[in-house]
């Protein structure tokens, strides 16, 4: 890309922050327009046309959407996954694709070991007892917990989140790690401090061996349906599962048959195949799932840090400069 110091059409397709849109609207043409909003839909493909930058998130922008889209350089993701983007149609324009990698780890961590914390604990289910006033004797123990620390925590994926994951349940709660990911890591050299902690091994045999398993891989067209049957068929009696990746990665179907007919003890779920989480899906309010409404990096400091790092890769990438934190540089134009 050259440098560009010109006025450029920007398309804002998921609300940002005030600070963060009057950063874009001081050097570009800036059209909000939310298309998961009612009314908002016509103002998006009309922004479209002409939009050289697009900043958003929790949208798909599929091979059809970008062919409406001629004049599109850059698309900033508010977010770390990139699932939502047609990668080989943007690859095969040069189009730059933008993510939030780093700002929002820990937070996601401490969601997905939130978690963790309410399913084995029965935190969610206890605490609404207290709530609808049915707490009138002290509990037995058909409502008992199950203990967190000291159990082995299996980890599919292994990069940023799943390692700060990891940090929690081995240095703070005793957990044994066990880890899932194509490449094992030389943790002495690249993790110091899990080393001797956390091990690597192939999927099945981490659903084999690992009371609680916590997702947090990428949705991709290798992940996609990872969690089956077989899978969850695969987990020890009374294991835990927690997804806090992306729902695509499980057939729901099977998880429901698992927590209903199989050993499964409970699942934590902040991600689903439909989200929001349709009214008549039976996760909603099955006794043994904590659904929590994808909020893995839903903080005031976090979502503002992502809003900031989102924003600043767009006016880099407008302006002509490598951004910050681009997922596709191998294919872009720059
Ligand atoms: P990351 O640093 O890129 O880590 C991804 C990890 O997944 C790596 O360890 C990678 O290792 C592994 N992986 C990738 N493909 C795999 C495959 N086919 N099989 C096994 N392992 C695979 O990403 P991150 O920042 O930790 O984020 C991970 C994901 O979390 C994101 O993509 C996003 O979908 C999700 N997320 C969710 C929320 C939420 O709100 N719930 C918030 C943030 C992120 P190898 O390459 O060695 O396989």
């Amino acid at each position: 890309m050259a440098a560009n110091t010109s006025r450029q059409k920007v398309l804002v397709f998921r609300e940002l922050p005030p600070d963060q849109l009057a950063r874009l609207q001081a050097q570009h043409e800036v059209t909000v327009a939310n298309p998961r909003v009612p009314g908002q839909l016509p103002a998006f493909h009309a922004a479209l046309a002409s939009a050289a930058g697009m900043i958003g998130s929790s949208y798909p922008i599929n091979e059809a959407l970008l062919a409406h889209a001629p004049q599109l350089k850059v698309i900033s993701s508010v977010s770390v996954g990139v699932d939502n983007y047609a990668l080989s149609a943007l690859a095969a324009r040069g189009i730059l694709l933008c993510h939030t990698p780093g700002v929002l780890t820990e937070t996601t961590a401490d969601t997905i070991f939130s978690l963790i914390m309410a399913s084995s604990r029965r935190l969610v289910e206890l605490a609404s007892h207290v709530r609808e006033g049915r707490w009138t004797r002290n509990i037995g123990e058909e409502l008992f917990g199950w203990d967190v620390h000291g159990k082995t925590l299996g980890i599919l994926g292994f990069g940023r989140i799943g390692q700060a994951v990891a940090r929690r349940a081995a240095l703070g709660f005793g957990m044994p790690v066990l880890y899932h990911s194509r490449r094992a890591l030389d943790l002495a050299t690249a993790l110091p401090e899990l080393a001797g902690k956390a091990t690597h091994m192939p999927l099945d045999e981490l659903l084999r061996r690992a009371d609680i398993v916590a997702a947090v891989l990428p949705l991709s067209a290798e992940t996609r349906g990872l969690m089956g049957a077989r899978e969850f068929g695969l987990m020890k009696p009374g294991a835990i599962f927690i997804n806090g990746a992306r729902g695509a990665i499980v057939q729901e179907d099977a998880l429901l048959h698992a927590l209903d007919h199989g050993t499964l003890r409970a699942a934590g779920l902040d991600v689903f195949a439909t989200e929001p989480l349709p009214m008549d899906s039976p996760l909603r309010t099955h006794p043994k799932v904590t659904a929590l409404p994808h909020i893995g990096s839903a903080t005031f400091e976090t979502r503002h840090a992502m809003a900031v790092l989102a924003t600043s890769n767009l006016l880099q990438a407008l302006a002509g400069e490598r951004p910050a934190a681009v997922f596709n540089l191998e294919t872009a134009a720059i």
